[in-house]
């Protein structure tokens, strides 16, 4: 057993780390972080600053115009980028959603579509959610009926994020409305702008304008859009979502908001006495350093999983709920730790470390919502995991 990178894997990291100090920078992020994460989100100048280095598809084959990048090297990547504070689409579009088309797609879907998401000219949002339909994916409503060459959709879409700035929906439907719950569902690519499709916002406390609900109302898709197969949908979802599950990008940020208190703690006195030699204090932080190391060995056993073609559906329920969990713990210690100062926004003279604790309680309370709830995590774990029989 190893627990190292490569030389050649060091050497990526430090590429990405010099891209990003010049490319990305502290400002950036701040701009980032005040703007909310889907304004800043698909920044496009800095998107085709991706583009250029091919940093957008690095995951896809090279004949797909990728750097046919492993999964680890997608890991640093993710990390590198999360470290830095870039809140980025490139992770649905490319990585999730790039990566199915390659996978599932005929050539004619990858001809049409891979070319503008390698080079950031267009956006994909995930359509799987309904309004009766989160938990229990598999009982989503929305259907698809086939008439001549083409199918008609019906059906709402709630919690879409960046959905409003999307170009395409990567859509869940039912179109055997006969078979058992899981075997009846076929994924499309649709065209935002077909007639028939209302967007309408959904704000929520995190991102300000994140998510979207789509209504669909007798919109016509043609039949080539159909990815991987009529009613073979459940196994992309699957697959797609034991990728979006490790999110290593999102717990490197939290990790350095982590690190960053550390400082503040040793920097920052309290009746003349600096913060980090109360026994107390100490004693949270070194917990949580403990968890956030435990948390992203088990996302690189999922990475490790993937490089091996295993199905890591365990090992990323456990990514996906020590990661989120323990973001929301980092948020919660911080604020403890810096007081009131900690509610203040950054742009004040008042607020503690720029105002990130407060944007980060806000960004963290979706954490163990989206891509599955903690409670459905653990089902997962409980059930394929440890053998448990079904609550
Ligand atoms: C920030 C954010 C971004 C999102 N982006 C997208 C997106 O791009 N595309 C998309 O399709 N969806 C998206 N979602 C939706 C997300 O996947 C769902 O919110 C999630 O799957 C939970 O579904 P629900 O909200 O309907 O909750 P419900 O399924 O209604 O659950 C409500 C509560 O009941 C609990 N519960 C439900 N079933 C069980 C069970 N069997 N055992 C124990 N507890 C249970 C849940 O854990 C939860 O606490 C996003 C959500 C968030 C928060």
């Amino acid at each position: 057993m190893r627990f190292n990178f490569t030389e050649e894997q060091d050497a990526l990291r430090r590429e990405i780390k010099d891209f990003l100090e010049k490319e990305w920078g502290e400002e950036a992020r701040r701009r980032a972080e005040e703007a909310g994460d889907m304004a800043s989100d698909h920044s496009p100048s800095f998107h085709q600053k991706l583009a250029r280095r091919k940093l957008l598809a690095l995951n896809w084959p090279k004949e797909y115009g990728g750097r046919g990048w492993t999964p680890i090297e997608m890991a640093i990547f993710n990390e590198e980028l999360g470290y830095y504070g870039v809140l980025s689409n490139c992770y649905r579009n490319t990585m999730i959603i790039g990566s199915a088309i390659c996978h599932f797609g005929t050539d004619e879907q990858k001809k049409k579509y891979l070319p503008d998401l390698a080079a950031g000219r267009k956006l994909f949002c995930i359509g799987y959610t309904e309004p009766n339909a989160g938990s229990d994916l598999a009982s989503l409503e929305t259907t698809a009926a086939e008439d001549g060459d083409e199918y008609v959709v019906n059906g709402v879409k709630v919690f879409n994020t960046g959905g409003h700035i999307a170009d395409y929906c990567w859509l869940a439907t039912r179109t055997d409305p006969d078979a058992p719950k899981h075997k009846g569902i076929t994924v499309f690519m649709v065209d935002l702008k077909s007639p028939g499709i209302s967007i309408r916002p959904l704000y929520n406390v995190a991102d300000g304008h994140g998510q979207s609900e789509l209504v669909f109302q007798d919109v016509r898709v043609p039949k080539e859009n159909i990815v991987g197969g009529r009613n073979r949908g459940w196994y992309l979802i699957a697959k797609a979502l034991d990728i979006e599950r490790i999110n290593t990008g999102v717990r490197a940020r939290h990790q350095r908001v982590l690190e960053e208190l550390v400082e503040y703690c040793k920097e920052t006195k309290r009746n003349g006495i600096p913060l980090i030699k109360d026994p107390l204090v100490r004693q949270q932080i070194v917990q949580l350093c403990t968890e956030a190391k435990a948390a992203r060995l088990i996302a690189y056993k999922v990475i490790y999983q993937q490089s091996k073609g295993e199905i890591p559906d365990v090992s990323a329920s456990m990514a996906k709920l020590s990661g989120g969990e323990l973001s929301q713990k980092i948020a919660y210690l911080g604020m403890q730790l810096l007081g009131l100062r900690s509610i203040i926004h950054g742009s004040s003279k008042w607020s503690a470390m720029e105002g990130k604790l407060e944007y980060m309680v806000r960004e963290t309370i979706p954490h163990t919502v989206g891509a599955g709830t903690s409670e459905i995590q653990r089902t997962v774990i409980a059930g394929r995991g440890f053998g448990l029989p079904r609550g």
